[in-house]
């Protein structure tokens, strides 16, 4: 990537997932970092409470044929799982044209192998970062569980297609195993209440699949970085980048100038707007979730991580507490905690597992904007024009499936090595032909 030299100091825009994973995979590779982020600590941002599904028996993007008519069905309903809020926007509208385009299977396969070789290489990040922490003395600790990932299904139909779906996967090498109702009991016995109510007609299940705390992560892995030499700017919100004709020579922040021979701009949400004024679209915008967090019922709580089709709602238990993660709306920027989406999560929770009930009002509920591609795989590589200015952001809603591996990815490239897998899918230029709309 640098025709002379790797770059001495980079400046990482973001310490979610995506940021402190690049940061400490650049510090891994001797490269001095700055990390940068305007909140008080690492994770703060849409990292903080999502689902906690580490899927790479997920990673299909949302973008499908069924979308359209889903959007439809469930218009001007407040508790919608899929919402679309139309704004006075271009960027949304070029970004919902982009999205619609995407809305069909052949799109959806096409991405599907690419985001799980970055799944399957943050799987191998992760292993090799807790070996890492071990040989210093220390443990890499988010409550990570590894007992899969079950996928309930309320009618056979949908089970039926995404039993189809799974032989792709199984030929890219990730197996998911069709269960039967008493199957899927055998794997997770807490969903016995909602088995004798008839509300799952199947399942599958990918056992090498696992779930765990985003937030943890992050805070342990920006502070592991720390320890590697990165200096971590907190509070510290990255007004622009600083450029000499095609190069960047920095940031700009509230506190002074910060000089780096290389920017990544892992800004999440942010990342748009940060990229803009460059002349950069980033292609990436909000699709803000929700979650809520409770104590684990005292009996029969569950252990495995499950991904709810007919609720859509994904459900993790980390440690002591249960958290179920869901929504999606196309609305803007706006963090705002609608108290009706936010029930609509819990109500779902507790109505599959009806044991959770009593914890109700131990429930935090918390939102947070997804960064969202149109095709559903992050955008990761150089920008045009820009030979130092780097991007890694966009994962969507599996930016905790593919944060490791993204980070590890890109800072090979920074560093010129023959990055694996190929970032060339994740390319930004991958937009720029789209029909009808210009860059
Ligand atoms: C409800 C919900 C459930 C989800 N469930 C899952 C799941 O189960 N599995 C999964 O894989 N993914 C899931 N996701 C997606 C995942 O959480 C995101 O893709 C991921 O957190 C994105 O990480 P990030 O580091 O890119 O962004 P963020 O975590 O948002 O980090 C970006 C950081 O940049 C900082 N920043 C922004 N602008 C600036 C600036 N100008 N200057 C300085 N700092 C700045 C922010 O403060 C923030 O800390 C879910 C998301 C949601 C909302």
């Amino acid at each position: 990537m640098f025709s002379v030299q790797p770059p001495q100091q980079v400046i990482v825009i973001g310490a979610g997932i995506v940021g402190v994973s690049t940061a400490y995979e650049l510090a891994l590779r001797g490269v001095g970092v700055t990390l940068i982020d305007m909140r008080e600590g690492a994770g703060l941002g849409t990292s903080f409470a999502n689902g906690g599904q580490l899927s790479a028996c997920e990673v299909a993007p949302w973008a499908g044929p069924e979308i359209p008519g889903l959007i439809l069905k469930w218009l001007g309903r407040d508790d919608a799982p899929f919402r679309l809020r139309p704004k006075m926007d271009p960027d949304q509208w070029l970004w919902l044209m982009r999205f619609l385009a995407r809305c069909r299977s052949s799109a959806r396969r096409e991405r599907i192998p690419h985001n799980l070789e970055l799944a399957l290489l943050t799987r191998a990040r992760l292993a090799a970062y807790r070996e890492q922490f071990a040989a210093a003395g220390e443990a890499l600790e988010f409550e990570q569980r590894e007992k899969g990932i079950l996928r309930i299904f309320r009618d056979r139909h949908s089970l039926a297609d995404a039993v189809e779906e799974t032989k792709l996967m199984a030929r890219l090498g990730v197996e998911q195993e069709p269960l039967t109702p008493a199957q899927c009991i055998d794997i997770e016995p807490a969903l016995g209440p909602a088995m004798q109510r008839g509300d799952i007609a199947g399942g599958l299940y990918s056992r090498t699949d696992s779930s765990g705390d985003a937030h943890l992560y992050s805070v342990a892995l920006a502070a592991a970085a720390q320890r590697l030499g990165v200096r971590f700017m907190k509070t510290s919100r990255a007004d622009s980048i600083l450029t000499d004709g095609g190069w960047a020579r920095g940031v700009t922040t509230a506190e002074g100038e910060v000089e780096g021979d290389a920017v990544v701009v892992a800004a999440g949400a942010g990342s748009a707007a940060l990229l803009k004024p460059l002349g950069l679209r980033s292609y990436i915008y909000p699709l803000k979730g929700y979650s809520v967090t409770l104590p684990a019922p005292a009996g029969n709580a569950p252990e495995v991580s499950i991904t709810d089709e007919e609720r859509k709602i994904v459900i993790s238990r980390l440690g002591n507490r249960l958290r179920a993660a869901g929504q999606a709306e196309v609305g803007g920027y706006d963090l705002t905690l609608e108290r009706p989406r936010a029930e609509a999560v819990l109500s779902a929770l507790v109505s599959l597992f009806p044991q959770a009930g009593p914890e109700r009002e131990a429930a935090e509920f918390w939102c947070g904007l997804r960064p969202m591609t149109p095709d559903g795989s992050p955008v990761i590589g150089a920008t045009p024009g820009f030979a130092n200015i780097f991007i890694n952001s966009g994962h969507g809603t599996l930016g905790w499936t593919l944060g490791a591996g993204s980070g590890a990815a890109l800072a090979e490239l920074i560093c010129g090595g023959a990055s694996q897998p190929d970032l060339s899918p994740f390319s930004i230029r991958r937009f720029q032909g789209f029909t009808g709309i210009s860059g």
